[in-house]
Parts: structure tokens; C-alpha cells; sequence
């Protein structure tokens, strides 16, 4: 039934394998829950071994239909798909609050932007460009170095950006010509669902795009074992990609993971300090916190600490806290129940290791996964929140001394996916994008995730790219043909 208050009802969850939704996919169910409330939404079928493995086979059927289109048929059917979404937005961004919590506006945000990250690998995809190489011997009349899409493809997505990770993914491989079985976060299943609806009604053909959900570890050996499967595209923890990454090494299958991150922001001593924090405060606790790329580490000129600390905190307890569905709230809940426990253990150690909590620090006594916005200044690097990502709105503010200094507490942890840092300095901003070692560093924005610009992570934050046109070529393989002359 749909609320009194005429938003959408939260839809009859269902799986989508070999061109049909599945009310029972023979694996049971999973209740889903607004995190907002607590309240049950719906019941998630979710999948047996058999399903998975039928999924992989449809996929298997549905590339061979999938890479018998043009380019310029695929950059249509996924144009339309991306129209779709726009038209829809509002319905699906109230969806997707409903299950992930963030707040209406951030949701309708998301969903346009996944719009134009499959618009962007719908166009790439009509210039995927191959090259021609001079031969070097007599009688050879052309050498072509082509891109073919790599197959199948496994795609497993986190909850945090329940639209726009699966969009990143299903935009480069069904632009490449791969067919795919997406797996999303069991607890944001939904806002797949609608995204699947909007290819499917652009015309994809039903078996090029498979949805399954299940239980997570079985089901991901099981796909990545079928012999359909080419290739493995995780978005999710450092944890999960390291095993992801190994099932696929013994399988011989490719493997790309976006994973977590620990993001520093280094304040460079000419800095302005009102410019800087009208920046972060919002980019922390977007999402709650809940974004890879969040800021989490702030490194401070020593002299400016403390005057930054008060002013952060202050800023985060203006906040308002409530439900994504308030027009008024400007921070939703955290999505799910362990995430709440993960901030506890956080805030636990933080104390424990002498770091002062200085804003918020508490779960917001009310039903739903409210935690405060929060603020820690002074954490030696042997506490858990300078080693660990939290994953949640959490901020942590310490000094520096030195440039140098900074720049090496930045690079101290095994993650490298975002990093920023704000000055007004030419020489020390390229200084800055050189040394801080990470897949992407933002100088005096946040802003590094767009569509035309590759994201992704190195050292423990991943590998390979998603978006830009590098995200095209990561669903692609090289192959090389060359014709002679005969006789
Ligand atoms: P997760 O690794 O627990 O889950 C990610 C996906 O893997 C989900 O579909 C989940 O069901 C599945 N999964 C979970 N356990 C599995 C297992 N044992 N075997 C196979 N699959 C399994 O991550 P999460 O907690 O859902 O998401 C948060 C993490 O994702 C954070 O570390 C965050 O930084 C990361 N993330 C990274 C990016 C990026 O682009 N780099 C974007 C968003 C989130």
C-alpha cells in the first residue's frame, strides 16, 4: 500500500534471471528494513545454487545476443534507459531512501547522476576506438589491434550508493557489448530493481542483464566458478575484494575491485579556513559519512588546530538529524544495524586511547540507525579510527608541524583510493597531487567523483578503474587480427 503522504510504496521485491522477475528463487527470504524506522519494508526473495547458476547461463545466451548489436545500437537502447531514469528519478530516489536512508535530495542527486554515467558509456561506446599498425613485411595488407567485450560478467555492489554503483558498472560493460549478472547489496535491493526496469523497458534484450541476491559468499563462488563468467567487478570492502580476488586468480577470470578507502585532507598553512570548512563539512557527512572516497582524516597546521576542531564540531552539531524523507533533514540515518555497532566499537577505542570526542560520539536515542555527527581531535595513529575506515560520520582532526610530516601521516595507511587538500599555492598543490598516493586527489573541492573522469583506488583500495572512458576499456579485451594477400 502506498503511504498516506503520496510518496511510492516501497515495491513486491523479486530477482530477475533468464528474462523473468522471480517472486521465489528457491533460497528462502531476507526481511529488508527502512533504517530510518526499523520498520519492515518488504521480504527479498533471494537465490539457490540452481538460480545463480541459471543466471550465469542466461548471461551466457544473452552476450551472444548482446555483441551481436552495433555500438550505435547499444548507445541507444542505453540513451533511452538513461532517459528513463530522469523521468523516473523522483519515484526511485524516494525508493531508494526508503531502504538506504539518505536524504531525499542526495537520493534524486544520485539517480541523475547514474543517468549520465550510462549517457556518458552509452557515447564512449561509439568511439571505441581500435588502431591500425603499418605491417612490416611485403604482402600483408593490414594489421588491426581491435576491443571486443570481455563476456559475462560477475558485478557485486555495496549499499551505500544503491543506484549508482550497479549504473557504473552496468553502463561501461553493457556499452563494451558484456552481458552481466548483477549482484546488489541484499539490504538495498530495490533501487537495482528499478534500474534493471529502466534497461529493460529501453529495449535490452532480457537475457543480457540477470539480477540475483542471496547469501553472499556462496553465491559469489558459485558465479565466479561457472565457466560463462569472464570477469568479476566488485565494489565493496578491502576484505571481500581480497577473497573476490582470489576465487578469480584460481579461476584464471578478471578481476576489478573499487574498495574502501581512508581519505586525508591535508590544510596547507595559507588556507582559508571558512572556505575549507564550507566544503568539508557538508562532503563528510554526505551519506552519513557512508562514501569511499569521504573525507576522514583532517591534518591541520598546528597553529590553526584547534580554532579548525571548534568551528568542525560546531558545524556538525548544527546539523539536523531525521529521517531522508524530511525535507528538513540533512543527515539521514546510518543504513543498517552493524553499522551502529561499528561506530560504537569506534568511538570505544577512540576513548580508550586518550582522543577527544568532540562532537557527537552517541547513537541518537530514537528507533532507526541515528548516529551524531562526530568529531574527533588528537587520535594517535595506533587508534582504530586513524587505522581502520569507519565508514560513517565520523571526522577525525589532528596537527602537523611540517608539510612533510602531513603528507606522510596521509600516506601511512595501506588504502589509496581519494585524497584532497586545500591551498592556495600552485607549486604545492602539484607538490600535493604528486606525493599523496592515491587513485584520485582533489585540490580545494571534493569532487573527484564525475562520469568523465576515471575513480578508482590503488594500494589496498583496489584495482582498476570505473568511469571515464578508462571505465569502457576495463569491460574490453585487446585482439589482434592480420590479413595477408592471397597468393
Ligand atoms: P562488502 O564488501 O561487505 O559488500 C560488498 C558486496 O559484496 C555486497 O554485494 C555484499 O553482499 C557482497 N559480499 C559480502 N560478503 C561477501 C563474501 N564473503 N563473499 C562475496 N561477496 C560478499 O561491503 P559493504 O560493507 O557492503 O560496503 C562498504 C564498503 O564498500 C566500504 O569499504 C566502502 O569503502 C566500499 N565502497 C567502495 C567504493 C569504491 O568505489 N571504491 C564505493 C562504495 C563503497
Amino acid at each position: 500500500m502506498a503511504p498516506a503522504d503520496g510518496r511510492p510504496a516501497y515495491p513486491a521485491l523479486a530477482l530477475f534471471v533468464a528474462g523473468q522477475w522471480l517472486a521465489d528463487a528457491g533460497g528462502g527470504r531476507r526481511v529488508v528494513l527502512d533504517p530510518a524506522t526499523e520498520g519492515v519494508l518488504g521480504e527479498l526473495p533471494l537465490a539457490d545454487i540452481a538460480h545463480v547458476l541459471a543466471a550465469a547461463e542466461s548471461a551466457g545466451r544473452g552476450f551472444a545476443v548482446w555483441r551481436g548489436h552495433s555500438a550505435l545500437q547499444r548507445c541507444t537502447v542505453l540513451r533511452r534507459a538513461a532517459a528513463l531514469m530522469r523521468e523516473r528519478a523522483a519515484a526511485m530516489a524516494a525508493v531508494l531512501t526508503m531502504e538506504q536512508g539518505k536524504p531525499a535530495a542526495e537520493a534524486q542527486r544520485e539517480v541523475m547522476l547514474s543517468a549520465d554515467i550510462i549517457d556518458f558509456q552509452a557515447e564512449e561506446a561509439r568511439r571505441l576506438y581500435g588502431h591500425s599498425v603499418p605491417p612490416r613485411v611485403e604482402g600483408i595488407l593490414s594489421h588491426q589491434v581491435n576491443r571486443h567485450p570481455v563476456g559475462p560478467v560477475a558485478a557485486l555492489t555495496a549499499w551505500n550508493f544503491p543506484v549508482n554503483l550497479p549504473a557504473r558498472k552496468l553502463g561501461a560493460a553493457l556499452a563494451a557489448g558484456c552481458s552481466v549478472v548483477l549482484k546488489p547489496a541484499e539490504e538495498t535491493p530495490a533501487s537495482a530493481m528499478a534500474l534493471v526496469q529502466c534497461l529493460l523497458d529501453a529495449g535490452l534484450p532480457p537475457e543480457v542483464i540477470q539480477l540475483v541476491c542471496g547469501e553472499p559468499a556462496p553465491l559469489s563462488e558459485a558465479l565466479i566458478a561457472h565457466p560463462a563468467i569472464a570477469k568479476v567487478s566488485l565494489t565493496g570492502s578491502v576484505a571481500v575484494g581480497r577473497r573476490l580476488a582470489g576465487l578469480c586468480a584460481r579461476q584464471g577470470k578478471r578481476f576489478s575491485g573499487e574498495l574502501g578507502g581512508h581519505a586525508p585532507v591535508v590544510v596547507c598553512e595559507d588556507a582559508d579556513l571558512d572556505f575549507v570548512l564550507a566544503l568539508s563539512v557538508p562532503a563528510k557527512f554526505r551519506n552519513a559519512g557512508q562514501v569511499c572516497a569521504s573525507p576522514i582524516r583532517f591534518f591541520v597546521p598546528r597553529a590553526r588546530h584547534e580554532a579548525f576542531v571548534e568551528r568542525f564540531a560546531a558545524a556538525a552539531r548544527a546539523l539536523r538529524l531525521g529521517p531522508g524523507n524530511d525535507a528538513a533533514t540533512q543527515m539521514g540515518p546510518l543504513t543498517h544495524a552493524r553499522r551502529l555497532q561499528d561506530m560504537a566499537d569506534f568511538i570505544e577505542d577512540a576513548r580508550a586511547h586518550g582522543v577527544r570526542v568532540v562532537a557527537g560520539g552517541r547513537r541518537d536515542e530514537r528507533p532507526g540507525y541515528f548516529f551524531e555527527p562526530t568529531v574527533l581531535a588528537d587520535a594517535p595513529p595506533a587508534s582504530r579510527v586513524m587505522r581502520l575506515e569507519p565508514f560513517g560520520p565520523i571526522a577525525v582532526i589532528n596537527p602537523y608541524d611540517t608539510l612533510d610530516e602531513a603528507i606522510a601521516a596521509a600516506n601511512a595507511l595501506p588504502y589509496g583510493l581519494g585524497a584532497y587538500a586545500f591551498t592556495r599555492d600552485l607549486a604545492t598543490a602539484h607538490r600535493l597531487g604528486e606525493s599523496l598516493q592515491v587513485g584520485m586527489v582533489g585540490i580545494n573541492h571534493y569532487g573527484v567523483s564525475q562520469p568523465e573522469l576515471p575513480f578508482g583506488g590503488i594500494k589496498a583500495s583496489g584495482e582498476g578503474v570505473e568511469m571515464g572512458a578508462e571505465g569502457l576499456l576495463a569491460y574490453t579485451e585487446v585482439r589482434t587480427l592480420t590479413v595477408g594477400r592471397h597468393g
